[in-house]
């Protein structure tokens, strides 16, 4: 996707504090972070979001199933807890449409979300 913020990032055309790469997955802070710890966890194809999910893509969300928490060590807070999030359209306030997984962490986060 050739206008996609987080295409660009994955293509190094914009710049991102990376915290982890492989080959089917980005890692970066996130520029307005809620919390301490605010990483944003992305597939390096074009996912719109979790209504996109299929067959084929579905391999991408298993593997940042694997590194969610290799990330969140990597960061010092899978001994004090996280959360993970995803919004999804307009009612879930998904800003930008490239699946990303939002990791939270560093301090108490309250619950329930607003
Ligand atoms: P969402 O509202 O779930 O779509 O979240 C989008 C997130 O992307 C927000 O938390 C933004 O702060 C973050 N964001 C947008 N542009 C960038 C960027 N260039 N680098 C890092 N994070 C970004
Ligand atoms: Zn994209």
């Amino acid at each position: 996707m050739d206008d996609c913020i987080f295409c660009k990032i994955i293509r190094k055309e914009i710049p991102s504090k990376l915290v982890y790469e492989d080959e089917k997955v980005l890692a970066f802070h996130d520029i307005n972070p809620q919390a301490p710890v605010h990483v944003l966890i992305i597939p390096k194809e074009h996912i719109a979001s979790l209504n996109d999910i299929n067959e084929e893509n579905a391999v991408f969300l298993a593997h940042i199933g694997r590194c969610i928490s290799k990330i969140a060590d990597k960061l010092g807070i899978s001994e004090t807890g996280y959360r993970v999030v995803v919004n999804c359209g307009k009612d879930g306030g998904q800003a930008v449409n490239h699946l990303h997984y939002h990791l939270l962490g560093g301090r108490s986060l309250s619950w329930p979300p607003g």
